[in-house]
């Protein structure tokens, strides 16, 4: 059988008419709303071809018609067949792409692949020092689970692959998950693992951290952010397991606050600290809501020399984006007053749906409000391994900025 013959076989998807726009422009997401009929009555789950009403061949994804996004759409060549060595391919491209990153060469923790952005939608995989934590959110990604799971020992050779269910784009996917964490291959470290970044010891629970286990994409900002910290003061807010706090350090801070409401957390934070070996640098870990944290130091008058704030994400959906905003002016009204004269802000939001132009303007209604003058000095994004495919911008997520605060 010929490969167009093949995908001839395939179910169809007929757009309605004007629809074609977002397909014909790559865009991987092709939302119910777009769709006129469906031929060939495929199951959730299915490869499927689009079509324009026309019966102009467009693209071919699989199809879930649970959700929003009712079809994943994978590759806009007739020819290329979705298959076992499909999945595989893509696997190698986005791991080759990662080796060949300047960006990457000091560290062992990496994400190999990160979803739209490398042609896999709803595939996350994290290579955390030879340990693989692979996030497999739609349909079509959890279909291809066990080519991932095989091209993943073919190009890594890891030490161990787990799937950890992130239940949250599951549910909005309609899918579910078997258990919160299943192992795939090897054996999963049952301490935390321990990475390197930029020369720097991190220890990593893979088992009970957020996310895969570390914030791999705040990686170059950390490494930019050390640039300041000699000899400063640094309130480091929303601190996870403290890899600014212990990037300040490092960099001659003299003291660096650690807040974060999740106490198991700050305890992988100590260890990070105790990985540095003897500082000079006094580290604080508090247990504390961090706007409580701040107000309390704001009322007894505490400066610093540094302010970072990394909150979680507080806009999931275009309907949050205004509440999250007033959120963000709030908790950056008072984390820029607890910065002394001349002193910096490090400041972001991993909310893709609020841009980096509408945070912006939130810091500047928070400045105003404050009645400081703020001059941006820098301005972050996500790591490389975490790449912004241009026909699929919602990829973008992490922003955030570094003012002086007059
Ligand atoms: N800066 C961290 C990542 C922060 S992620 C790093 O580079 O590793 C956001 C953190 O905010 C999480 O650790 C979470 O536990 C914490 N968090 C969520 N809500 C909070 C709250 N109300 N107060 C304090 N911390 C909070």
């Amino acid at each position: 059988m010929t490969d167009a013959s093949r995908s001839q076989a395939l179910p169809v998807v007929v757009l309605k008419s004007g629809r074609d726009k977002s397909v014909r422009a790559r865009h991987p997401r092709l939302f119910a709303g777009a769709i006129k009929q469906i031929d060939g009555r495929p199951k959730d789950g299915s490869i499927v071809d689009v079509c324009t009403n026309s019966g102009e061949w467009l693209a071919r994804g699989v199809i879930n018609q649970q959700a929003q996004t009712a079809v994943r759409l994978l590759t806009w060549e007739q020819n290329e067949v979705v298959d076992e060595s499909f999945w595989k391919h893509r696997v190698q491209q986005a791991i080759q792409r990662r080796q060949h990153d300047p960006l990457l060469k000091n560290t062992d923790a990496q994400r190999l692949i990160f979803s739209e952005s490398d042609g896999l939608p709803g595939v996350i995989a994290d290579n955390y020092a030879g340990h693989i934590v692979m996030q497999l959110s739609t349909l079509a990604a959890l279909n291809a689970r066990a080519a991932l799971q095989d091209a993943l020992i073919e190009v890594v050779s890891p030490r161990s692959i787990e799937e950890h269910a992130d239940e949250e784009r599951m549910r909005f996917e309609h899918v579910h998950a078997s258990a919160p964490i299943s192992a795939l291959h090897g054996v999963a470290p049952a301490e935390n693992v321990e990475i390197v970044e930029n020369g720097l010891r991190f220890a990593v629970d893979l088992a009970k951290g957020q996310k895969t286990g570390f914030y791999l994409d705040q990686r170059e900002n950390r490494a930019r952010l050390a640039r300041y910290c000699a000899g400063i003061t640094v309130l480091n807010e929303f601190a996870y397991t403290a890899s600014f706090g212990v990037v300040a350090a490092t960099a001659g801070a003299t003291r660096v606050v650690n807040v974060d409401s999740s106490a198991e957390a700050l305890r992988v934070g100590e260890l990070n600290a105790r990985l540095l070996g003897p500082t000079e640098t006094e580290l604080q870990f508090v247990a504390s809501d961090a706007f409580v944290d701040l107000r309390t130091r704001r009322a007894a008058g505490e400066q610093y020399d540094l302010v970072i704030l990394d909150p979680p994400k507080f806009a999931h959906s275009p309907e949050q984006v205004e509440r999250a905003a007033r959120a963000y002016k709030d908790l950056n009204r008072i984390g820029l007053l607890l910065v002394r004269p001349g002193g910096l802000l490090a400041t972001f939001s991993c909310s893709g749906v609020v841009d980096a132009a509408l945070f912006q303007k939130v810091i500047f209604s928070a400045a105003v409000e404050a009645r400081r003058d703020v001059q941006i000095v820098e301005r972050f994004t996500q790591a490389s391994d975490h790449p912004v495919l241009v026909t699929f911008p919602e990829a973008e997520y992490l922003k955030g900025l570094l003012c002086r605060i007059l």
